[in-house]
């Protein structure tokens, strides 16, 4: 790769960089002993969300895996149970950490290709009372999942599911501004049905660490005291939590953008006969897997850097980094490809 040319990383939207205005407002965070909920900047990004998002309290976390696990934990009891999306972050890309350190079995459900857990199937695999069976306990969505945005009537249905019987509803909302940038709607409408939520400051809103878990003052209570446990309390915390202040600041609605390079990266992948899709911030693009590592090999000669996997689909995401010149770039590496 030449040296002039600053790679497009399109394998996720985790690899921002602070930008030199976030590096400022980090430097002048107000600091203390968050342990000790001492740390007027986690505070305030805690309390920011709580309003924004319509919860009683927050808590800020090392990472959107920390928060969900955590989440996990304060809603459930060792033999209880969790139903979660067969391809979900909670129950996939997470280590299985609720089963290894919360004795909290998963009961995966196939996902709907729109990303919604079919009610019918949701209510299907909810386990009576009796000895035999895990405590079905909780239901788990996931906003945005894989880039698709759920339909707020189902949020609405899943509520009403999860009230008639008797469960808890979590969103893992690593991308919950995408969501809701994309709906054209506050965040907090679409947390509204959630007794709790995870939110990602290091995706596409371009804090370099931190997530934030929101929920009922004595939830993030025992959240709170989970977090510690698996070592996730942190000290002067405040220079993460300005970061993600800024993002929430100055990041939410540049999402917009992101979504916009998406679709056009889509479409004009498509032209060069490329079967290609965008959902929010995120294109997939159908390779055969026996293709996908000279595909890999050529966009890095280009500066273009992707991850390939096992599935038939490569995955692009936009985010804080990519301009206009950059998809204009992608696209020619593509087309040289296809050539
Ligand atoms: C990234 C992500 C998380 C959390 O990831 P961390 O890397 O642990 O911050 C959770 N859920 C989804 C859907 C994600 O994409």
């Amino acid at each position: 790769m030449p040296d002039t040319m600053t790679p497009i990383d399109l394998r996720s939207d985790t690899v921002t960089r602070p930008t030199p205005a976030m590096r400022e407002a980090m430097l002048r965070a107000e600091v203390g002993d968050d342990v000790y909920g001492e740390d007027p900047t986690v505070n305030a990004l805690q309390a920011r969300l709580s309003t924004e998002l319509g919860f009683e309290a927050a808590l800020f976390t090392p990472s959107g895996t920390q928060a969900n696990l955590v989440a996990l934990m304060a809603h459930c009891e060792r033999g209880d149970e969790y139903l979660v999306g067969m391809d979900a972050h909670t129950y996939k890309f997470e280590g299985g950490g609720a089963a290894v350190l919360g004795s909290i079995q998963p009961q995966p459900i196939p996902h709907a290709p729109d990303g919604t857990l079919p009610l019918e199937a949701v209510e299907h695999v909810i386990k009576p009372v009796d000895p035999h069976f895990a405590r079905t306990r909780l239901l788990c969505l996931e906003n945005t999942w894989h880039g698709r945005v759920l339909p707020m009537g189902y949020l609405r249905d899943a509520r009403e599911l999860c009230d008639h019987h008797g469960l808890r509803l979590h969103l893992d909302g690593a991308r919950l501004y995408n969501a809701a940038v994309a709906l054209g709607v506050p965040a907090g409408a679409v947390t509204r049905h959630f007794d709790s939520v995870s939110v990602c400051l290091s995706k596409g809103l371009g804090a370099p660490v931190g997530s934030v878990l929101l929920g009922d003052r004595e939830f993030i209570a025992r959240a709170a005291r989970w977090r510690k446990v698996c070592g996730g309390g942190m000290r002067q915390a405040g220079l993460l939590a300005a970061a993600a202040l800024h993002a929430l600041d100055h990041h939410v609605t540049r999402l917009a953008d992101d979504h916009r390079r998406a679709a056009h990266l889509a479409t004009q992948l498509a032209k060069l006969g490329f079967d290609a899709t965008a959902h929010t911030n995120m294109v997939f693009v159908d390779v055969p897997v026996a293709r996908q590592a000279a595909l890999k090999a050529h966009l890095a000669m280009h500066g273009v850097v992707i991850s390939t996997g096992y599935l038939p689909q490569v995955r692009l995401v936009m985010h804080l980094d990519i301009d206009d010149p950059g998809i204009a770039r992608t696209l020619e590496a593509f087309g040289a490809f296809a050539r």
